[in-house]
């Protein structure tokens, strides 16, 4: 049986807490390898090294770490293809979607090369007589990121890159469930010049993120995952004095109103809804039509655009999406599935029951499609992160609007109209941190940011971009005088500066 190391001051290192788990290859079903899982000792071993390192990194100017981030840039793009078929063999999702998960990653490290830019401060000068006052951005110390399944490269590269950008050791626990391509990022990032201990992958579960959470010398966690530990890690952070930013869970709606372009519409939808098998942050899994006409010629040609979809393992040049993550998870789908029909909904194309001749153990589940689905129903209420979509019918553009807005969660949003009047009005006040004018899937580019509202977010600062910069810094603010005669008898006078 292959082990999946942690990696630590530049090296792999074996676990020695004796607990593992199972890595599954999701096209077979098959276990493949095993992960170490950290105990405490081990996280706080990774921890102590990381504060050796990181006074160093920090100590050296803002150009030289940019040389690391656009060195590191380019060996992202020369192992692009080696990393998206490690990342396809342990996720399951197709491999040109795995190259994507890679890019958006690669992105910001693109953005971490404009450090020396991004840490600049704020001069005053003469705030008051002979006094200026300047502001600068210094790191935290060391960091830590907690990061799920579903973008097991664009996701850490999200936090680590801006993190050690600004001069942070980072300490990154992955998903236990596909661990390699973390720690294949962490070798290339030494490889271009990281110094060994700024990056440290600790493998783990619960146990590894507890001790990070309570770990005296770790100043802030950044966590993606689902919302329910997202809001644990939140809190407990905070209580032990850190700062934390956790994005959750997510049910993004998308709008269509009767004048938008249906043939792009359908497109868009059955590649938001389905790609990826549905495991994405930003996917689209409720369609929310107006008007009885827009849903029926959209539920109609839903069908025919399903009907051509292809599934397939992840190397399957011609599959749209591939196997979900586990076993688990195929039937806690399956088992949404089954609810969404006792709860009345009407199933126009049931995914259930499909398998792939020569990989009848792999965890694939076909495309399905909800008609008359309601906002009482559990099913529209929970987040079922699989490849199935839900069609909520809406009368007019206040009740479809309405929808997202009220809902629990609150990432991302999606209105399709040519009505640019219509669109600039919803967008403007829909309850939703991240929003699409005809973009199924508007995740903001690198030099933006990336956060939802409600259930979806916990903390009030987004990953990457100008945030993640704020996040992974803290400001010092510096008041100084240099008077040229007798400044007066005023010392027992709270400072103005009249
Ligand atoms: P998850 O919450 O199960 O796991 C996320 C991380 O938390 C992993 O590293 C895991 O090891 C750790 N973890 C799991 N159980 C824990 C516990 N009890 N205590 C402490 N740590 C624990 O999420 P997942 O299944 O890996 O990922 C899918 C979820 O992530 C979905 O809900 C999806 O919407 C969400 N997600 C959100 C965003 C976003 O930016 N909002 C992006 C991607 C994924």
């Amino acid at each position: 049986m292959r082990d999946i190391h942690h990696f630590i001051d530049g090296k792999a290192v074996a676990g020695t807490s004796g607990r593992f788990s199972d890595v599954y290859d999701p096209n077979t079903g098959q276990v493949q390898a095993r992960v170490a899982l950290a105990s405490p000792a081990e996280v706080d071993d990774a921890v102590r090294r990381a504060v050796k390192a990181q006074a160093g990194w920090a100590a050296m100017n803002p150009q030289r770490r940019a040389r690391v981030m656009f060195a590191f840039k380019a060996l992202l793009e020369a192992h692009m293809d080696e990393l998206a078929q490690l990342l396809s063999s342990e996720h399951g999702k197709v491999i040109a979607d795995s190259r994507g998960d890679v890019q958006r990653g690669l992105e910001v490290v693109e953005f971490a090369c404009g450090i020396p830019h991004l840490m600049k401060g704020d001069y005053t000068e003469g705030a008051g007589p002979g006094i200026d006052v300047f502001s600068m951005r210094q790191p935290l110390g060391v960091v830590a990121g907690i990061t799920p399944f579903n973008f097991p490269a664009m996701i850490p590269l999200w936090m680590s890159a801006i993190a050690i950008a600004c001069g942070n050791a980072f300490i990154l626990k992955p998903s236990e469930k596909d661990p390699s391509v973390p720690v294949r990022l962490a070798e290339l990032m030494i490889e271009a010049g990281l110094p060994e201990g700024v990056l440290q992958v600790v493998q783990g579960d619960k146990v590894a993120v507890d001790a990070l959470l309570t770990h005296p010398d770790i100043r802030a966690v950044s966590f993606v995952g689902s919302s329910d530990i997202a809001q644990y890690v939140y809190a407990t952070g905070a209580a032990y004095g850190k700062r934390v930013q956790a994005m959750g869970g997510a049910k993004n709606h998308g709008v269509i109103l009767p004048d938008a372009d249906m043939d792009q519409v359908v497109k868009d939808i059955v590649g938001a809804a389905f790609g990826s098998a549905g495991e994405r942050c930003m996917a689209l899994p409720v369609a929310v039509p107006v008007g009885e006409a827009t849903a029926d010629e959209f539920v109609a040609r839903m069908k025919d655009a399903i009907a051509g979809l292809k599934v397939g393992i992840s190397t399957d040049a011609e599959a749209h999406y591939g196997p979900v993550i586990s076993a688990a998870h195929k039937a806690k789908i399956e088992s949404y599935i089954q609810m969404g029909v006792d709860e009345g909904a009407e199933l126009v194309i049931d995914g259930r029951g499909l398998t792939l001749q020569g990989h009848e153990g792999g965890y694939f589940l076909g495309p399905s499609l909800f008609d008359h689905v309601t906002p009482g129903m559990k099913t529209y209420q929970d987040e079922i992160f699989g490849p199935v979509l839900q069609v909520v019918r809406a009368q007019s553009l206040e009740e479809a609007a309405a929808l997202p807005s009220q809902h629990a969660y609150g990432n991302g949003v999606a209105i399709f109209t040519r009505n640019g009047l219509a669109a600039r009005d919803f967008a403007a006040k829909v309850n939703v941190g991240m929003v699409g004018i005809n973009v199924p899937i508007p995740v903001p580019v690198a030099y933006h940011s990336f956060g939802g509202w409600k259930r979806s977010a916990f903390g009030d600062l987004n990953q990457y971009g100008e945030d993640g910069v704020r996040f992974y810094t803290k400001v010092k603010t510096v008041t100084q005088r240099w008077p040229e005669g007798d400044i007066g008898d005023q010392a027992f006078v709270i400072p103005t500066m009249r």
